[in-house]
């Protein structure tokens, strides 16, 4: 059987892989003259490729329930078994799962490794431009035929990997709904204009996403300051929700400064002042960057020198607010440029979860980022490109 996959990231090149154990003849067309370009980004350079925590709710989808039929704990051990067999030993880092090499080259070294031995040919800067299906055939750019195709484009993240989100519109031809495709695990703006103040400063928080005033979101972690707004892997997870809320909805990310305190935040900081004699400014000091303590002092016209047994009740209580949750207006995220992935994509209710084949068009298969499911900071996107490559390649191979 002839099968071309188009696209050389993961999950064309796992299907690959996968889809060799028989005799079929498998084609990889690559626009870039290497495979596996976006890889070597992963992880800055290290390649987080799994994770410990296997709960679902680190992916999103439109569907959870077809999300479910793809992503879980049996595909994701199949993952790990996938991983041993490429001989890439991992290295641990509180759940999240590098090589132990510490570099993105070695997955990308095995799994070319693996490819050659499977003697899969691969076409470079072959650029894909149209597909048609006819008689059963599918022709790509007029001169090439296949009885299976695989389209693993990838999505509009980090155009210049390669991937610049062809794939929906070859997909769009074959009449497949595209659920809308916004940029995700990525940076956030803000038109605050304590953003400039506070650029460069990075705290270790909780931040929340407020939709129209409803808590939609939250997560912990170190945020980071910037010109346009924020950043850091808590506000990358968070803008998931921002990428799915409607344009001229009300955006707000609400941060508290103070995560450690459990309990009541109002009674901690009193107790606090007690036991410290010193001037407001000098007290949150001791607990936040000073870029911080500027910022909320000055948005509420609080002098530096006072103290806080000193104030009256209403400014402490905005004190406390300020420092418990302190709200930045979201005006939209950074561009696909700087996404690592991207939310939405092929609307799962129209591939067969157990191979990933097209409901639409037979013999037609879609992997990885193309479908409508996001992971979170931590691997799972991988996770994803690996479990699509591993269905779509067993498929594959046992039908052949
Ligand atoms: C900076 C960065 C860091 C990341 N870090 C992590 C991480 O640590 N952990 C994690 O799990 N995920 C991470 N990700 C996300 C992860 O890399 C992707 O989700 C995953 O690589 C997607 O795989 P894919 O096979 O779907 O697509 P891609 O890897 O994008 O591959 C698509 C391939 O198709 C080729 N192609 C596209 N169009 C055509 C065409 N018309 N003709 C021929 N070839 C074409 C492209 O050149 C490309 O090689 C990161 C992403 C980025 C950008």
């Amino acid at each position: 059987m002839n099968i071309i996959i188009v696209g050389g990231g993961v999950s064309g090149v796992v299907t690959a892989i996968r889809a060799s154990k028989s005799n079929n003849k498998i084609t990889i067309l690559e626009r870039n003259d290497k495979l596996l370009k976006k890889l070597l980004l992963t992880g800055n350079g290290r390649c987080n490729y799994f994770n410990e925590d296997r709960r679902l709710s680190n992916f999103h989808s439109s569907d959870n329930k077809l999300l479910e039929e793809i992503i879980n704990i049996k595909n994701l051990d199949e993952v790990l078994d996938f991983f041993n067999y490429l001989g890439i030993v991992p290295k641990i880092i509180n759940g999240y799962y590098y090589p132990y090499s510490n570099q993105a080259s070695s997955v990308r070294d095995a799994l070319i490794y693996e490819l050659n031995r499977k003697k899969i040919s691969v076409k470079y800067n072959y650029l894909v431009k149209n597909i048609e299906k006819k008689n059963d055939k599918f022709i790509i750019n007029d001169e090439l035929k296949c009885d299976k195709l695989v389209i693993s484009t990838g999505s509009f993240a980090y155009p210049k990997t390669g991937s610049d989100g062809m794939g929906y519109t070859f997909l769009s031809k074959f009449s497949h709904n595209i659920i809308k495709v916004s940029p995700s695990l990525v940076q956030l703006k803000s038109n605050s204009k304590y953003t400039k103040k506070l650029s460069g400063v990075r705290s270790e928080v909780e931040v929340s996403f407020y939709e129209n005033n409803k808590f939609i979101s939250k997560e912990n972690g170190q945020i980071q300051f910037t010109d346009y707004g924020l950043s850091g892997i808590c506000i990358f997870n968070l803008s998931y929700y921002v990428s799915r809320s409607l344009p001229n909805n009300k955006k707000e990310i609400r941060i508290n400064f103070l995560p450690f305190i459990k309990d009541n935040a109002a009674i901690w900081f009193n107790e606090f002042s007690l036991s410290h004699n010193k001037c407001i400014a000098n007290l949150l000091e001791g607990i936040l960057n000073i870029k911080i303590v500027n910022v909320i002092l000055e948005n509420l016209s609080i002098d530096k020198n006072s103290y806080y047994q000193e104030l009256d009740f209403n400014t402490k209580n905005k004190l406390i607010e300020s420092l418990t949750n302190f709200k930045f207006n979201i005006t939209g995220s950074l561009d696909f440029n700087h996404s690592q992935v991207c939310s939405g994509g092929v609307d799962l209710k129209e591939v067969n979860t157990s191979n990933l084949e097209s409901k639409l068009i037979s013999n037609l298969y879609i992997t990885g980022e193309l479908l409508d499911i996001t992971g979170n900071c931590g691997g799972y996107n991988l996770e994803n490109a690996v479990v699509s490559g591993i269905l779509v390649g067993d498929d594959l191979s046992d039908k052949s």
